[in-house]
């Protein structure tokens, strides 16, 4: 069987040891722009009202700066923002109000509250845009690994492949709603910050910008070494949600064995494990913040007595200087905001990795290009001289098998545990693909058809019957639309009709998660009502019925039978009685079908199957 991408990509976390570890920006970040695109104008407008919000909270600054001037009598303040202040005070604070502080105030008001508006606007902007690329992801990576084939599944954790779609498809919301806007925050504020200070003085401008040169790399440094225990951390929460999700769907295991302290233990190591790296990762950064603060103090003191020498010599006006003072308080968040952002996009980076893997899987199982819709039922099934091993297996499960079953006939198939059994019927419902040898329907290779028209055509019950949450008739309906009457003549066929009546609400009776609140032979019987309302050509049965007792189940046979008419069956069977009635049957030992024909030439064949028959009706004989 060919093997597709998938085989490079989610199959455990240690494909996040990567290579980028050192960038800011990885490669597959830039996967997310294509998702943004649908919602272009959301994110313009975004990106603008956001650059407003930021030039809008440094504005008031320069007011305070002239209403400081003003009150302090400063005819003219510092650099070319003295026009700035001649201009306002000629053209629109006359305006505003006949006395000129309270002009000021009324300036420094409005810039607040374009702060405002424009703050919320870009919040709102980034936050849905966010919500809504996450939503496209999550649908994106789910259609494309609910289409992968049954060995993908075999392969991999449940947990694992869940805290893809949660926990990192969340983390790449985070880098749209949060990193975006704070890599925005970062240049505009900076970028205001300098042109403010250019246009008051220069010397100022050198001053408050020189030792961000020396702060940034710091940062950055600093922070690609704490990304590394963020990746573990992140690799711990998909340890713990698998171990997780083992320990609850088993909990009844877990319970009947006394493992709940082994079980415990298993969390605990992870949980020790995300805890230690999230700790480490602690440690550092509160090495580093302190020490952060501890530069800005050394720098800002600095800056203060030199804003203030500067001031002294007449360089610029008291009103500059307190403009000075209250940018460079603004200028330390975007600092601590980059140190996050760094982290940020990185655990973005490895998050994108594993989002965009599930994203691009491609199933191996799919129709081929000149593939044929099966038109009608199926009336024909042959397997050819068919091999198969199971991926990622050595050992061959089906060697040469090769049998055909034709309309309105009954297949049986029995043999110990592991001969292969249910393997065929995965063949049948192709899930699996064969190493060698054909599976035909209608005497087509079942790979020139396409897989929707084949399957419409089967109903398949498993040994272990799958039950979604929800009602008796949500589970029946699963496959197809159906009525009332429908739902119940389905019910009666498979035999649950007496029990979902008896029951308070009936076909609206929850079954539970899994189904867990009915019995074993209850689920089989649901899950046979579900195959039985398709009306399928061929039924395929693996151990359906043999969580019920031989009564009932001789009366579902009976129920079958009486409206089989063209339809073809195929059952897997330990309870030979079960099968008896089939118009051949294989016996099967390690993968090779040993014995066939009816029960009664089986029986007289001294064969697996006439010492298995004795064995069950002496069974039978003495219950
Ligand atoms: P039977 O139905 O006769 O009990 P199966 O067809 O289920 O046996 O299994 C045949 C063999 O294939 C067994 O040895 C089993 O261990 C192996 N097998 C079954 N399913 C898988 C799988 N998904 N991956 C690998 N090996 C498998």
């Amino acid at each position: 069987m060919s093997q597709g991408r998938h085989e490079v990509s989610i199959a455990n976390s240690s494909e996040d040891e990567g290579d980028d570890d050192s960038q800011i920006l990885g490669r597959r970040i830039w996967r997310i722009f294509p998702y943004v695109r649908p919602y272009r104008r959301r994110a313009v407008v975004g990106i603008s009202t956001n650059m407003l919000a930021r030039v809008f909270d440094l504005v008031p600054f320069i007011f305070i700066g002239f209403a400081v001037d003003f009150y302090s009598g400063h005819s003219k303040s510092g650099g070319r923002l003295g026009d700035l202040r001649a201009f306002l005070d000629e053209n629109l604070l006359i305006h505003l109000s006949d006395d000129q502080a309270v002009s000021y105030g009324i300036l420094i008001f409005l810039g607040f509250a374009g702060l405002a508006i424009f703050q919320g606007i870009s919040d709102y902007c980034w936050q849905t845009l966010g919500y809504k690329v996450q939503h496209d992801l999550r649908l994106d990576a789910t259609q494309s690994l609910i289409r992968m084939e049954a060995s993908y599944y075999d392969l991999r954790q449940t947990g694992v492949l869940m805290s893809v779609l949660s926990s990192d498809v969340n983390q790449l919301e985070d880098v749209i709603s949060d990193s975006s806007t704070s890599i925005i925050r970062i240049f505009t504020t900076f970028i205001t910050a300098f042109v403010i200070l250019m246009m008051m003085s220069w010397k100022l401008t050198a001053v408050l910008f020189g030792p961000l040169v020396l702060i940034f790399p710091m940062v950055y440094l600093f922070s690609t070494r704490v990304q590394r225990k963020y990746r573990k951390q992140r690799e711990s929460t998909g340890g713990i949600n698998a171990v997780l999700e083992n320990v609850i769907s088993g909990i009844a295991v877990v319970q009947a064995y006394n493992a709940q302290e082994w079980e415990i233990s298993r969390v605990s190591s992870e949980s020790e494990e995300y805890r230690d790296e999230a700790i480490g990762a602690s440690r550092d950064r509160n090495r580093f913040i302190p020490g952060l603060y501890g530069v800005a103090g050394v720098v800002y003191g600095l800056l203060v007595s030199v804003g203030g020498w500067l001031m002294k010599e007449g360089d610029i006006s008291t009103g500059a200087f307190v403009t000075f003072l209250l940018i460079m308080t603004r200028l330390s968040m975007p600092l601590f905001i980059f140190g996050m952002l760094v982290n940020q996009l990185q655990r973005g980076e490895a998050a994108a990795r594993r989002v965009f893997a599930m994203v691009d899987l491609e199933p191996s199982i799919v129709d081929k290009e000149d593939a044929t819709a099966l038109e009608g039922p199926i009336d024909n099934i042959e397997f050819r001289d068919v091999h198969f091993t199971y991926p990622g297996t050595e050992t061959p499960v089906l060697n040469g098998i090769s049998f055909t079953v034709g309309q309105g006939g009954f297949l049986g198939v029995m043999g110990h545990t592991g001969a292969g059994k249910s393997t065929i019927l995965k063949l049948i419902l192709r899930y699996y693909e064969p190493d060698s040898g054909e599976v035909l329907v209608n005497g087509h290779n079942i790979q020139n058809l396409t897989l929707d028209s084949v399957r419409e055509q089967m109903g398949f019950v498993n040994q272990d019957p799958f039950l979604f949450y929800g009602s008796i008739r949500d589970n029946v309906i699963y496959s197809r639309e159906a009525n009332e009457e429908e739902v119940e003549s389905a019910l009666r066929l498979s035999g649950a009709e007496e029990f979902v009546t008896s029951m308070e609400d009936g076909v609206d009776t929850l079954v539970g998660d899994r189904g867990v609140m009915l019995s074993g032979g209850q689920r089989a019987r649901i899950s046979l009502a579900r195959a039985m309302l398709k009306a399928p050509s061929l039924l395929i049965l693996d151990e359906a019925s043999s969580a019920l007792d031989a009564e009932t189940e001789r009366q579902i046979q009976s129920n079958l039978l009486g409206t089989g008419g063209s339809r073809t069956t195929i059952a897997v069977a330990h309870r030979l009685s079960t099968i008896r009635n089939a118009d051949e049957i294989l016996s099967m030992v390690d993968g090779a079908v040993v014995e066939r024909g009816t029960h009664d030439t089986l029986v007289n064949n001294n064969g697996v199957y006439s010492s298995q028959w004795a064995i069950q009706t002496g069974a039978l004989g003495e219950e």
